[in-house]
Formats: C-alpha cells, structure tokens, sequence
C-alpha cells in the first residue's frame, strides 16, 4: 500500500465533507425564521444580519478551501520531509521539531490573514470587534509561543517515552495526554491572564443576588470575577473555571453592560445548572475517549516504519507523525466524534436551561438568550443537519421552546 496516496484521499475526503458542512451553512441564511424567535431582529436588522452571516459563511469557505489545499500540496510534494531532511539528517528530536514548527508556520501564514480580516475587517464594520491590531498581533505571538511550547515539550515527551518504553506507547501516551488535558483544565485560569484582566465583582445587589443563589444550591466557590472581554469583542458571555476548592465564576463585563439584573443572574443560574450537573467533568471524561483514539492512531502511526519514506523521510519522523495524527487520522474521524460530543453538549445544554427555568429564570433566562442572540448576530435558522453535525448549543428557538414547556410546567 502507498501511503502517501491514502493520506492524500483521507485529506480529500475530509475536505470534501468540510465543503458539504460550509454548504449547510450557506443554506441555512435562506430559510424560514421560527415563530417564537421572530422578535430577535426587526426587518433592518434581519437584513444587515443577512450581509454578516453570508461575508462569514464565505470567508469561511475560502478559508477551509486555502487550508485544505495547502495541505494536499504539503503532502502532495513531501515538503516537511524536504525541510526535514535538508536540516536535520540525523538526530530525531531535531527533524521532529523541524517539521512541527514547520507546521505551525505554515498554517499561521494562511491562518493570520484569514483571522484578520475576520475580526478586524468583518467584525469591525458589524461593531463587534474591539480589539486594535496590536491585540491582534500580539495574541497571534502569544498563541504561536504557547502553541510552540506545548506542541513541542508534548512530541519530546512522546519521543522519550517510545525510545524508552517501546510497545507500552499508547498506554503510556493516553496517560500522558490524560494528564495533559487535566493540567489545561487547572491551569486554564492561568492562561486566560496572558490575555484578560481580571477584576472581583464589585459589592451590589447582584453580587448578593448571585452569592445568594450559590448558597441555597450548596455551591462554593473561591471568587467571582469580572473579565474585561470588552477589549476584544463585544460578545457576552460567562463561565465557571476551575475544579474544587479553585472553582471561580468569571463574568464578561460586556455581559453585564448588555444585560438587567434578571438576565444576568439567569445566565449565572444556567453557568450553575451546568456546574451542579457536573457537565464539565463528563467532558472531561468524553475527551479521554478521544484520547484513547488518538493514542491508537499514534501507536499505528509509530509502529508502521514503512509509512515515511512514502512521504520522502530517511526514517520515522515523530513531528510528522503527529501530524499524520492530527491533521490526517483525528480530521478524518472528527465528523464522527463530533456528531456525538456535540449531541451530548446540546443534552448538557438543555439540561442547564431546565435548572435555571426551575429555579424561576425561564422568562429571564428566554429574554437574555435573545438578546444575546441579537447582541452577537446569531444564526436564529441554521440546518438540521448543520445542527446535529456540529452545534455544540441547540438552536435559539429551540432553547426558547424547551424553557417554555418547563416555565408552563411549574
Ligand atoms: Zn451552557
């Protein structure tokens, strides 16, 4: 078997399905909007929502179209191997790391432009961005050193580990990557300071509302904060971060300039039921599934030696394995995986609503959906199948239809 050519179909058909999912999208502007969501946009605002939603859905496609063909070439012309070969004849750490930095050079010189005019060219003339090029550029810096840093100490590691322990790999990587995603999970906090503030709520009634809540459902956390999101975009949001005793709840400040009393202490209550239901634990544990794919396709890609010269290598290079793992093997069955994971996030969903609905925030929680709807130019009429495919929320109507039926229940 030539594995080139079946890296290249697998990369081929993994576009074409990137193609189909980017064509749902497109779809979705020209269909009819639901009646309990009709309210969200008035006829100006419909239209100019239309000329947003199609800009994006285009430059997404473009994106998704530059992406996959660099990729086709990459493969296509051995051009990690060439680069590989030409620094590092021998030596694995250094032909690993070459071909990994490779990488994430190349898809940053796609990815920067396309970012940009996203954000600073598409987000701009709709008011939502806010951030100034600068930003840009140095989160661009920070997230390529960050990326650099991770990417690189997690293939030394995974080299350390195969040199030494052989056959024991993929248990031993799971573990590894277990640990790793555990790690992201706590130090997470941390990393959102390289690009926020962060600032205690001030004292008030809602942070007596909010506590309050926190102690009727016997919650307990170190602090909530205010995030000054506003800096970037005006998009609000709000999310529990943390596990255990370090367990905080970090507010945007664009949420609470947006949002009345109510709303907010509704999306709290919603942040809350998913807290209470454990839901970020269950992902944590869906991820592990991952994982456990993953260190099988790395285990497959490791123990074939045969599979590197067909790509021009001299020997097994690890930095291309992994990318053979993660931008061919992972690519290739994340349709699948995401039809699942995102099936559950949309039951977590729900079921978050239903605790901020039970608790008397229905109507609270429906009015700030919408509002956060409008406020972010949500897509109130996206396709079933873009839904079931890759939506990690249920739609707006839908939300609004389930918090109705537990509002008129209790
Ligand atoms: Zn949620």
């Amino acid at each position: 078997m030539n594995y080139k050519i079946l890296a290249l179909v697998l990369i081929g058909l993994i576009f074409l399905y990137q193609l189909a999912v980017d064509c749902l999208a497109m779809a979705s502007a020209r269909r009819k909007i639901p009646e309990n969501v009709a309210d969200v946009y008035d006829l100006p605002a419909y239209h100019r929502w239309l000329r947003y939603f199609k800009e994006k859905t285009r430059l997404a496609l473009l994106r998704h179209i530059a992406a996959h063909v660099t990729t086709l070439v990459i493969v296509a012309f051995d051009v990690y191997a060439r680069i590989a070969n030409a620094l590092f004849p021998e030596g694995i750490y250094g032909a690993a790391l070459a071909v990994l930095a490779a990488d994430m050079v190349i898809s940053l010189l796609y990815e920067i432009p396309f970012d940009y005019v996203n954000d600073l060219v598409i987000e701009q003339k709709y008011g939502f961005n806010h951030m100034s090029s600068k930003t840009f550029f140095i989160d661009q810096l920070k997230s390529l050193l960050v990326g650099l840093i991770l990417t690189g100490g997690l293939c030394c590691l995974f080299i350390l580990i195969h040199q030494t322990l052989g056959n024991w790999l993929p248990l031993a990587f799971a573990g590894l990557m277990l640990l790793f995603v555990l790690g992201a999970v706590f130090l997470s906090p941390f990393f959102s300071k390289l690009y926020n503030k962060f600032e205690p709520l001030p004292e008030g009634t809602l942070r007596d509302r909010l506590t309050a809540l926190l102690t009727e459902n016997g919650c307990t956390v170190k602090a909530i904060y205010v995030m000054d999101a506003s800096k970037r975009s005006s998009k609000a949001n709000a999310y529990f971060t943390g596990l255990g005793r370090t367990k905080t709840i970090v507010l945007y400040d664009t949420l609470l300039e947006q949002m009345n009393e109510d709303e907010i202490v509704a999306v709290f209550a919603h942040e809350m039921g998913h807290n209470k239901h454990r839901d970020t634990l269950k992902m944590y544990f869906l991820n592990a599934v991952n994982v456990a794919i993953m260190a099988l396709l790395a285990w497959g890609v490791i123990s074939i030696p045969e599979i590197y010269p067909d790509f021009g290598f001299l020997g097994v290079n690890y930095g291309f394995a992994f990318f053979l793992m993660a931008s061919v093997g992972m690519s290739f069955l994340s349709p699948l995986t995401g039809l699942v994971f995102s099936a559950l996030s949309r039951r977590f969903e729900y079921g978050a609503d239903c605790f901020a609905a039970e608790r008397g925030y229905g109507q609270a929680l429906i009015s700030a959906l919408k509002k956060l709807a409008r406020n972010t130019f949500t897509c109130l009429t996206p396709h079933p199948a873009l839904v079931a495919l890759t939506y990690s929320h249920p739609t707006v109507s839908q939300r609004v239809a389930a918090l109705e039926q537990v509002g008129g229940q209790t």
